[in-house]
């Protein structure tokens, strides 16, 4: 049995994480730990506190004191870092929070481990910990900056890596790729925007205690997530919503930067794989295999809501009436609009999960078109989760930016 403290386990990806593991129907213990930024709702999470398993705190990670009382309290045994300021657009605006919860939170909770968890010194002076202990820091492919400047036109499949066309091969359609250089785990760090500065300082923070202090550490970067939960001011959840009230579709520039889309299950069985098999003091990729324009993702998700809330007559189906709150034939593209690029705005991201798939298996089951239709109809059927996230900060943060 083991004890793991989830930070920010009330946000997008730690709580579909803390889903997952109690599906897993162990004996583990979960403590949550989350400030409950704009970010985080425990509305998220209100059904799994009624499993004896899961523990709330709310709590910031900077918040030295309340860490070492955690961890006085409890037998952590892997920690599970997902706090974090996650939103590039709100890092432009503001980087300084950024900074301190996404470095220094970090630093702390390492700190607070590392004390905790060391239990002698060896001949050369580094300090042995309890066994089985670790510190897995989740990051971002934002890390590695851009693969290029321009924003690339779509190409077929060009994948040169051997192991990832052997992979391929098990689906029914091949993605297609913008172009043949993927980040791998090698490729130097080289961050852009605020936000992906401070998980850079972060993850060189983690890298820096494994060399300094032997801490046991994994790092995993991940491509773009979307699934249940997830916070309407991001890409996916926001065109949802929009198109769900009739509203303009804002699409950054032309929309033609680059993502790869992982669904957020596939990312929590990826860190899962890594805590249990993840060689100590590793990076590991966890990537989606679905690279995908943005203006392409608006696109699939406008056809995708419109097949999933029509019937045959072209008529909003009985269960959806009164969430649809626009005309059936108003769901189209015209509801894309084009507003001004984001600042420095990345042209493209790819992730080449090669090592993570050869060392521990991984595999991203979820192709895109049956990760958005789960997605959407989540949504659908969510609604009253939609608007208690929205009630608060994030409605006055919307009208300020659009
Ligand atoms: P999120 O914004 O939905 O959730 C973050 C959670 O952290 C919220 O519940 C928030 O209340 C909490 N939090 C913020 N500051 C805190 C603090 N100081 N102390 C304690 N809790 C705090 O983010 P997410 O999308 O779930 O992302 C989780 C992690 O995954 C982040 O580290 C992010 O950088 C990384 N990541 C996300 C994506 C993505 O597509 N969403 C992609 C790659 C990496």
């Amino acid at each position: 049995m083991k004890t793991y403290l989830v930070t920010g386990g009330a946000g997008f990806i730690g709580a579909n994480f803390l889903k997952y593991k109690l599906k897993q129907n162990r004996e583990d213990k979960y403590i949550v730990l989350d400030k409950l930024t704009y970010a985080g709702n425990l509305g998220t999470i209100k059904e799994d506190f009624k499993d004896s398993r899961v523990s709330f705190i709310k709590g910031d990670i900077c918040n030295k004191e309340l860490i070492e009382n955690i961890f006085m309290n409890h037998d952590i045994d892997t920690v599970v870092n997902f706090a974090a300021e996650s939103h590039v657009d709100r890092s432009i605006e503001d980087p300084g929070i950024f900074l301190k919860t996404n470095i220094l939170g970090t630093q702390i909770l390492m700190d607070v481990a590392k004390q905790h968890w060391s239990i002698a010194k060896d001949d050369k002076g580094y300090p042995v910990y309890k066994d089985g202990k670790k510190f897995l820091q989740v990051s971002t492919d934002e890390v590695y900056g851009s693969l290029c400047r321009e924003y690339p036109e779509g190409k077929e499949l060009a994948v040169t890596n051997d192991q990832m066309k052997r992979i391929l091969k098990d689906r029914e359609s091949i993605p297609k790729v913008f172009g043949n250089e993927f980040f791998t785990e090698e490729t130097p760090l080289d961050p852009r925007s605020p936000y992906a500065t401070s998980k850079t300082g972060a993850d060189m923070l983690v890298r820096a205690y494994d060399e300094t202090y032997h801490f046991p550490v994994n790092v995993t970067r991940c491509s773009n997530n979307y699934g249940p939960y997830h916070f309407p001011e991001k890409l996916i959840p926001l065109i949802i919503k929009n198109i769900l009230e009739g509203k303009k579709l804002p699409v950054y520039g032309d929309g033609k930067q680059v993502r790869d889309w992982l669904y957020v299950e596939d990312h929590c069985k990826g860190i899962d794989m890594v805590i249990d098999g993840g060689r100590l003091g590793e990076a590991y990729n966890i990537g989606g295999f679905n690279e995908e324009t943005n203006i392409n993702i608006v696109k699939m998700t406008i056809d995708t809501i419109k097949k999933l809330v029509t019937c045959d007559k072209e008529k909003i189906k009985d269960e959806y009436k009164g969430i649809v709150k626009c005309n059936i034939e108003d769901i189209n593209y015209d509801l894309i609009t084009y507003v001004q690029d984001r600042l420095g705005h990345d042209a493209r991201y790819a992730i080449d999960p090669t090592k993570t798939v050869k060392e521990l298996g991984f595999y991203p089951e979820t192709p895109f078109i049956v990760g958005i239709e789960k997605t959407i109809k989540w949504y659908l059927d969510n609604q009253e989760w939609v608007n208690d996230v929205v009630s608060g900060d994030y409605a006055k943060y919307y009208e300020n930016m659009y």
